[in-house]
Order: C-alpha cells, then structure tokens, then sequence
C-alpha cells in the first residue's frame, strides 16, 4: 500500500481511507481501485458495491490498490453487509482460469457472480402460527386450518387455506380474532441435508475398492485426482455416490458435474433414493428464484451437495470436499462463448485450489484421461465388469457395400430382421442416426441448386413433419419453397441423404404394426417431446425408439436388446484431430443401452469402412487397442496431450476486415522455438450467423507457454476495432 508523505497527528481522525484494488465483472484488464471505508480490511474476496461512472455495480476486493491517484480523487466501494467475502480459495481459481484462457478476469469474475437476486437483501415471507385467543365463533372450516397449525409450523396464508382445505377468507377470520398470530419467514426454505448414513448399495469387490480409493482421497483432504474408468453399467454411479457420502460424513460439500442433457429428473430421484432428499441444482434452466436460492445457500455452505452443469463449477463453495465430473468425456463441457473453458480441466484446477478429491467418470474417457491415468499422474480405478448379471453386448458390423440397400432406403436387411425378431420375443429396440431432421440435405434435380442458409455455409436440413427447412447453426427457418428458387423448376426438389425423421419414415412403412417414436434434441420437437418419447421407452409403450444422440447417453431400458447404428460412418473423416476419439465414444456409449438387464444384448453396426480401427475396436470390445492405437497417432502428430494447440478466431460482419486482420495476425506471429503457426484459413462454417471467420492455429511442443507467446503476439498488434478476436486455448471444436 502508498503511504502518504505526511506523518498524521491524530490517527484515529487522521488515518487515511483504504485503498483496494477492486475487480468488477466487466471486460476490463484488471482491477480498478477505489477507495473504502474507514477501518474496513482489505480482504480479497471482500464483495462490494463501487461506483462505475452512473450506476454502481458489484465487485470483490482483488488486492491492493496499485495506482497512485490521490485519495480525493478515488470513489469510495462500500462493502455488501451481510455477505461473506468471497472464498480466498475461489478468487484463486478465477485468476488461473482468466490467466489460463486469456480471458479478462472480470468476465471470469462475472461467472462466479452469476447468483441472481443472491446479493440483493434478504426479503423475509410473512407467515402466521398459533396464537393464544381462541376464536369465539368455531366452524368447522376454521377448526380444521387450526388443527394444521397446532404442529407448530410456520405457514403462509395460501398454504394454510390450502392444507385445511379452506377459502383465504377463513383463515383471515383467525387472523382477525388474534387465533393466528404474525411471524417472518427466511425468504427460502431451507435445504434438505442429504443423508449419507442411509444404506447404500451392497458394492462387488472392484466397486468396493474404487469407492475405498475415493473416501480416502477424501478424508486425506489434499489434492487428489482419480479416474473411474468403468463399462456402461459397471455402477460408477454408485460408487461414486460413495464418495459424495464420505465428503458429507466429513460436513463438507461436494460438486456433481453433469452434461447438462443429463441432468433430468431421473439423475435428481437416484441421488434422493440414496441420500433421501435431492440435491441443490445449478443449470441454465433454473428460474431467477432457483438460482438465488441455491446460491446463497451454497455461499453460506447450507447446500451440501450441488449436482450442475459446467457453469456450476463457479459456485462461491465454503469448504469443498468432492469434485465429481461424469461422463467427462463429453464435449458439451467445452463452453464455446464468453470465457472459452473447459469444465473437466478446470475441475481438476479447482480441486486444486480447494485441495481436495476430483473424479472424472466415463466409460470412454477422453484420450487426455486416459493417458493422464495410464501414466500414473492420476489414480486409475477400473470396474471392468457389469454389475450383476448383465454382459456387455455383443457388437457386429454390417458391410454395406455388400449389403446394398434400395437407393433412398437405410436399413439393411440383417438389421430389419434382427429388429423383427427383437420385437417378436417383447423385447425391445433402438435405432440410431447422428441426425436430426428428415434430411440433411435439399436438392435441385434440375439445376442442381443445394439449399443453403442465409447466414451461414451450412445446407437447410429438412423437417418434413413440419414443412419447414433449418440451420442448425443460427435457427434460421423457412418454409419448403414449392419450386427452386435458382431455377424455378415446379417440384424439383429432392431429399438427398437420411435423417431420423427419414429413417422412422422408412421403418413405419416397413412394420406398420410396431409403435415407434423418435426422439432428437431439436429445436423443432422440443424436450418435452423427446422426454416422452424417453419415458414411453421406458415404460415399454413403444416397441423401437428412433434417436439422435439424446438415446445414446445415460438412459436404462432393462428390456432394450437390439441397438441398430444406422450409418457409422458419419463424421470420421472431417479432419479434426477428435473425430476418430468422438465417433468410437458416440458408438460405444449407443453400444452401451443394449442388454443392460438380463437378457444379453446385440448392437449392429452400418458401415462402409468396416476395417477401420474404429469399427475393429468396437466389435472386438478391445476398447484399449483403440485407445492405445489413438495415443501413439498422436504422440507422432504432437497432437494433445503431448501436444498443445491454441486457436484464435477473427469474424465480422466485414469479410475484408476478417481477411486483412488474418494477413495482419501471421505476419506478426513473433517466431518462437516449438511454436508453429497456421493460417489463417477460412473456418470450416466460413459463414456462421452472418458472420465471416478466419481461424489461425498455434501448435507448440508441451513445455511452451502457450500463454505467454499469445498475449506477447496478440499485445503487440493493432487490428481493425471491427474484428471480433477469440482465442480458445485447447480447442475441442474446428469450425
Ligand atoms: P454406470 O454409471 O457405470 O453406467 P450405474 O451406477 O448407473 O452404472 O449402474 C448401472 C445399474 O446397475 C443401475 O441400475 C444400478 O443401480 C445398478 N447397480 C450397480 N451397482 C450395483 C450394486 N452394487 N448393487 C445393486 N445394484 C447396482
Ligand atoms: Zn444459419
């Protein structure tokens, strides 16, 4: 801290204001500093209220101050009462994570601050209880809203007219005649505490060992990092529950990443089986109240167990024992705007901040944990078997070069049958297709004109049911035009290529007498419809549910025996350095719905490259072959992990801006020993959302700092203020 020149007489009146460097959620480079009131600490975390030209907004103190602007100058920041400061611990991970992803701390900042009405002050609920007087006149209707309040608690006036079945008119009589007195309510109720002494399920020895790993690495109270390297169905779910209960035993609390598409009811009701009440939730979908509610009291440590998407990891957690992140393979925990993160990875770095257990789960884990467990940097825990008495399926390919389907049909006929008979024995079936839509593309027979988006490089995907044609990058929507809009040809517009609309078409014309539903993660069915379609599944209504990757995750039909992948072959080949890692993951999580009961399941797998590594892991099951071949491919290649990429993205509206800031950018790429630069090139959607992009990729050997040669490259050239630069550090998506 800047001392002033003069020595005061009278400290106590004399004594300066402090001074703090103080971070607010807003783009800027760092801290700004303000000035506080007399005798307050200087802590960081400490949440204030500064000044910011008109308005004031919410920040945190970061440090000290570092300016030397005069005290009169200053504005003075006025610390939150009634706020804890934010965790020392939290601070430090949101400055690792800005560092890490060259974000500007304060947009970090702003995700940790991301609590809905959380700071504003607590509202109270009016609620009425039991009074003395007894009411002169007793009716039945007011003799039953006293009977409900004699146990004491406090209720609002609806909840009481409602519990005693009685008009609010009733219970303002009681009010009145003083029967019901007055009395102020926290404005949310309180958590349930999940109970980790209820009994869990009775774990086979692999399970029992990997939980046991686990509840040590949580009493331990260091950092610890562990993959739960288990086959669909293998109980990882139960084990780590395990694990959630020792962190409770402990009175600390634990964090449940889940991709968001599976965090459903279903999840919630297990955990509430186990522990006896449901978690705290954090997702996108949670209302402003929900969000409040569950932030304060994660901030206070009165919500003990959080299960959330990516954004949940922010969370101001007091004392964090646990850090669970399932299926972490998934891609949907790369955030892809705002600050660019990725979830897995910055688990890892807040359990080390926090010091304490985090637990990546996957049936396929990514090639990044899979090496990281294989070399010993984390515990690797394996529960190689299914639990009980289910086997994993078994999986065949189908040649479709020699099993040739009609032109414009997609189910071959070992498939068909195979479906036949499922569905014959009660059993059930699921076909799958990594597209949604009737069909990807829409086609000019006469001029050949494809339909494309108005915004984007990317063809409409057509959506009979509807009439309509989609981008399925920007929403952008419209109607099936009658005739080319090229040409002007009448009716010469063509369906090329299948979507699951198609193959439901094409399979209800087939066996007219099966129940079939469909179910796609689309903007135009809607999640309440693919719920349905869950749930129907589920409750053995429909005999063969049609999906997209929404069927492929997490779901339990016990009766479920025949998977049918449509098409294997979709997405292999573009280029991107995780297509071979994703499709072997997509197939063999879909491979995984198959059999998960008793009965023994079968997947059939479509393909036209039925030598490729991909398919021969598969129906061999040697899922490490796979794994082990992909290492050393990119061990030659300096992919990641042994590898580090970085990719920085220019768009605008103004493709000559885009274009000349790309020229720009290269041309200033300073050279650096191990560092490669590439591009810039057209981004694969050249065109997203109108908008032109350009992309450069750094590729440096593991011991560069990725960091520092960015913003030494990126600091030192101007580019025209119309470019948008994005960098994304570890980049999982190409386009
Ligand atoms: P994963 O998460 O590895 O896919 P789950 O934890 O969902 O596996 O377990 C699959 C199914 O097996 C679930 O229905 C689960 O309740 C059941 N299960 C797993 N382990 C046990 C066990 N030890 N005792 C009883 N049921 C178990
Ligand atoms: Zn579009």
């Amino acid at each position: 801290m800047k001392h002033t020149a003069f020595r005061p007489v009278d400290p106590a009146l004399l004594a300066p204001a402090p001074r703090a460097g103080v971070l607010l959620p807003l783009p800027l480079a760092g801290a700004y500093d303000y000035k506080l009131p007399k005798g307050t600490a200087v802590q960081r975390g400490l949440l204030v209220q500064a000044p910011l030209g008109p308005r004031t907004t919410l920040g945190a103190v970061w440090g000290e101050a570092e300016g030397s602007v005069g005290d009169n100058r200053l504005k003075e920041a006025l610390p939150l009462e009634g706020f804890p400061a934010l965790p020392e611990k939290l601070c430090d991970f949101i400055d690792w994570v800005a560092n890490y992803t060259l974000t500007p701390p304060g947009m970090v900042l702003a995700m940790a601050l991301r609590g809905g009405k959380a700071f504003a002050p607590e509202a109270m609920r009016t609620a009425f209880v039991l009074g003395e007087a007894r009411p002169k006149k007793l009716t039945p209707a007011r003799e039953r809203v006293l009977a409900v309040a004699t146990d004491g608690l406090a209720r609002a006036v609806p909840a009481l007219a409602q519990e005693a079945n009685v008009t609010t008119a009733v219970v303002r009589g009681l009010i009145e005649a003083g029967s019901l007195v007055e009395t102020q309510l926290p404005e949310f109720d309180a958590f349930p505490a999940p109970d980790p002494g209820l009994p869990c399920a009775t774990l086979n020895d692999a399970q029992r060992a990997a939980a046991d790993a686990l509840c040590h690495d949580v009493r331990a109270h260091v950092f610890a990092a562990s993959l739960l390297d288990g086959v669909t169905g293998s109980g990882k779910t139960e084990v780590y529950f395990e694990a959630v209960a020792e962190a409770l035993r402990q009175g600390r609390q634990a964090l449940i990443l889940l991709p968001e598409i599976a965090l459903t009811v279903q999840f919630l009701d297990r955990f509430a089986v186990r522990f006896g009440c449901r978690p705290a939730e954090w997702h996108s979908d949670l209302s402003q109240k929900e969000r409040t509610r569950t932030y304060r009291a994660v901030m206070k440590g009165e919500a003990k167990v959080v299960v959330g998407a990516r954004s949940a990891l922010f969370l101001p957690f007091r004392d964090l024992g646990l850090i669970v992140v399932d299926e972490e393979h998934e891609q949907a925990y790369k955030q892809e705007d705002g600050a660019i993160y990725h979830a897995r990875d910055m688990a890892v770095v807040r359990a080390r901040s926090e010091g304490c257990a985090v637990v990546l789960a996957s049936a396929t884990p990514s090639l990044e944990s899979y090496v990281n467990a294989t070399s010993g940097r984390y515990a690797h825990l394996k529960l190689p078997r299914r639990h009980g008495a289910a086997v994993l399926p078994e999986v065949r390919l189908i040649d479709l070069r020699h099993e040739k389907a009609e032109s414009g049909t997609w189910l071959s006929l070992p498939l068909r049958n195979a479906v036949a008979n499922a569905v014959a024995s009660g059993e059930q079936a699921m076909l799958f297709l990594n597209r949604r839509g009737y069909a990807p593309l829409t086609l000019c027979e006469s001029c050949g004109h494809k339909m494309t988006c108005r915004d984007c490089s990317s063809w409409l995907v057509e959506h009979r049911y509807r009439r309509r044609l989609a981008c399925h990058h920007c929403g952008y929507e419209t109607a099936t035009p009658p005739k080319c809009p090229e040409c002007g040809a009448e009716g010469s517009l063509i369906a090329c290529g299948p979507g699951v609309e198609r193959v439901a078409e094409e399979f209800k014309a087939l066996f007219p007498e099966m129940r079939v539903a469909i179910a796609s993660s689309d903007t135009l069915h809607g999640p309440a419809e693919t719920q349905a379609a869950i749930r129907a599944m589920a409750k053995r209504e429909i005999d063969v549910l049609i999906g997209t990757q929404i069927v492929a995750k997490g779901h339990h039909f016990p009766q479920l025996t025949l998977v049918g992948v449509i098409d294997a072959d979709l997405g292999g080949s573009d280029g991107d350095l995780r297509a071979r890692e994703r499709t072997f993951q997509l197939l063999h999580q879909v491979s995984g719905r198959a059999g998960r009961a008793e009965k023994p399941g079968l997947v059939l797998i479509q393909t036209r490259n039925p030598a490729d590594l991909v398919m021969q892991a598969l129906a061999s099951g040697d899922r490490d072959a796979f794994y082990e071949q992909e290492k050393l491919y990119r061990e030659r290649a300096h992919a990641p992990p042994f590898g580090r990429l970085a990719a920085i993205i220019l768009s605008s509206h103004d493709g000559e801006a885009v274009a000349e800031a790309g020229r720009v950018l290269a041309k200033a790429a300073p050279a650096a020993r191990g560092v490669t630069v590439w591009g810039p090139t057209p981004a694969f959607y050249h065109l997203l959302r109108g908008q032109t992009r350009e992309r450069l990729l750094v590729q440096a050997e593991k011991t560069v700092d990725v960091q520092g040669y960015l913003r030494a490259w990126l600091g030192a050239v101007k580019l025209s203020n119309k470019v948008r630069v994005t960098v994304d550090v570890d980049p999982v998506s190409f386009f």
